[in-house]
This record gives structure tokens, C-alpha cells and sequence, in this order.
């Protein structure tokens, strides 16, 4: 697989194209930010944790029936994808209250949801990602109602796999963001599930071991994403 022309650099990746017209190699930089980039700085060797994490749970989704966009590690900080059109729309599930669902609505950290949140938030960092709902989904059609029904059904499919996936690691999933895109007239799985988009505690003594490390400055960053990938290699 050749890699060719840069098409887009992210916060955290970089897309290169290939020699194959449908294929995309889905680079993983070190880079972190927080807060809408407000908060910048690097984890050593991040990339290559989130690479080889999100590989393992991929891997675990599409043996479960779940589409991805993944087709293999090509590297250490390579992955070759499937090429789909975005959804400009990041998709949080939660299952207890943590991040801005604390700070909006005044709920404690840690509180247990009775039933599973779904957020969407429109994608455009001019306007710092704002929260929407489905109306304004439809309205700027971002997606049609059909896709939207879609992308529900299947992060509640994936929160529920992941719950339990994470849980026999001794984690527990708090939240984490989905990003979709359409595939030969479909709607698929795609960017990553890594530290950097999930909040995993550990069961037990409740330790953070994902990107609030970073956001908070609570140290041992490097350490605690290297803690979940060597959980999810097991
Ligand atoms: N998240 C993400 N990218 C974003 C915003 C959020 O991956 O641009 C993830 C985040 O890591 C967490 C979940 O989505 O697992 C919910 O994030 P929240 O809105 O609480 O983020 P905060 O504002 O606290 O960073």
C-alpha cells in the first residue's frame, strides 16, 4: 500500500491518501488538546497507544457485526481505512455524568444515568463544536432522518458492546464519542475509540485512565494509556 498526498490534518490525525482510490491510511500524532484546543501539549508516544487501542476494539466491534471503516494496522501509527464521506456530527453516549454534561447541567461527576445519553454535536470548530439536537441535524441537513436512525441504533449497539467489552478489563465506560461516515450507501463506523474519546475508571478505585489525565493535569498520562492498551492486548 502506498501512501501519497496528505488530505487532512486533525488535533490528533492525519489522512493520507493511497494508491487505491477507496483506501485512506489514518496517521496517529502525539498531539493533545483539550477544551476545543484551548489546552495544547503532547503525550509521548500517544499516537501509537491510540493506534494499536483502537485497532483491538475495531477489531472486537467487527467480530461483533458492527461496520467499521478499519481495515488494518499498517504501522505503529498507521492504520488503512475504508474512505467514507463524514457526518459532520460527533455522537457522545454516557452512562454516568462526567465533562460538560456536569458543567451544563449541574449534575455530580459520577452520577449513574438511569438510562443511556445521546448527544450530538455539530462539527465546526469555528463555532467550538456546539451541542445541537436531531431537528437541527435534519434542518442544516447533515443527514437525513433515516441516517440518523441509523447512527443511534448503532452507537447504542456499540455503547452496549463496549460496556461489557471494557467491563471484563476491570473498566468501567463512562462516555465516549462516535464519529460516522457514509460507505456505498451506508452508514459506517469511523475515526477512532481510544483514551482520547472514551472516559474509562477503573472498577474498584475509580482511576481515571483516559484523556481527563490530560485535561486536568492529573500526571501519569502516558502511563495510564498505556495501562488500556495493555488491557485490551490480553
Ligand atoms: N469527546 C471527544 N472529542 C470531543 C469532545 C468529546 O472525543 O471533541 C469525548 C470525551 O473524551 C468524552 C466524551 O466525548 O469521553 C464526552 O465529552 P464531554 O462533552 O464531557 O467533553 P469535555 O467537554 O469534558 O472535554
Amino acid at each position: 500500500m502506498e501512501k501519497r498526498d496528505k488530505i487532512y490534518e486533525g488535533k490528533a490525525k492525519i489522512l493520507y491518501k493511497t494508491d487505491d482510490p477507496d483506501k485512506l491510511i489514518q496517521y496517529f500524532k502525539d498531539d493533545a488538546t483539550a477544551f476545543n484546543a484551548a489546552k495544547k501539549g503532547t503525550v509521548v508516544d500517544k499516537g501509537v497507544m491510540n493506534n494499536k487501542i483502537s485497532t483491538k476494539i475495531f477489531e472486537f466491534l467487527e467480530s461483533e457485526g458492527i461496520v467499521t471503516h478499519y481495515e488494518k494496522m499498517l504501522s505503529d501509527r498507521e492504520m488503512l481505512i475504508k474512505k467514507v464521506s463524514i457526518v459532520p456530527v460527533e455522537v457522545v453516549v454516557r452512562n454516568k455524568a462526567a465533562g460538560s454534561l456536569c458543567r451544563n447541567l449541574g449534575v455530580e461527576e459520577g452520577k449513574k444515568l438511569p438510562i443511556s445519553v445521546l448527544e450530538f454535536c455539530y462539527k465546526r470548530d469555528d463555532l467550538n463544536d456546539p451541542l445541537m439536537n436531531e431537528c437541527h441535524i435534519i434542518a442544516l441537513e447533515l443527514a437525513t432522518q433515516e441516517e440518523l436512525d441509523k447512527i443511534k441504533e448503532i452507537a447504542l449497539k456499540i455503547n452496549a458492546l463496549m460496556s461489557k467489552f471494557f467491563a471484563n478489563l476491570n473498566l468501567e465506560l463512562i462516555d465516549f464519542k462516535l464519529e460516522f461516515g457514509r460507505f456505498k450507501g451506508g452508514i459506517i463506523l469511523a475515526d477512532e475509540i481510544s483514551p482520547d474519546t472514551c472516559r474509562l475508571w477503573e472498577i474498584g478505585t475509580g482511576k481515571r485512565l483516559d484523556k481527563d489525565r490530560f485535561r486536568h493535569d492529573l500526571g501519569n498520562v502516558e502511563e495510564a494509556y498505556q495501562e488500556v492498551l495493555s488491557r485490551v492486548s490480553k
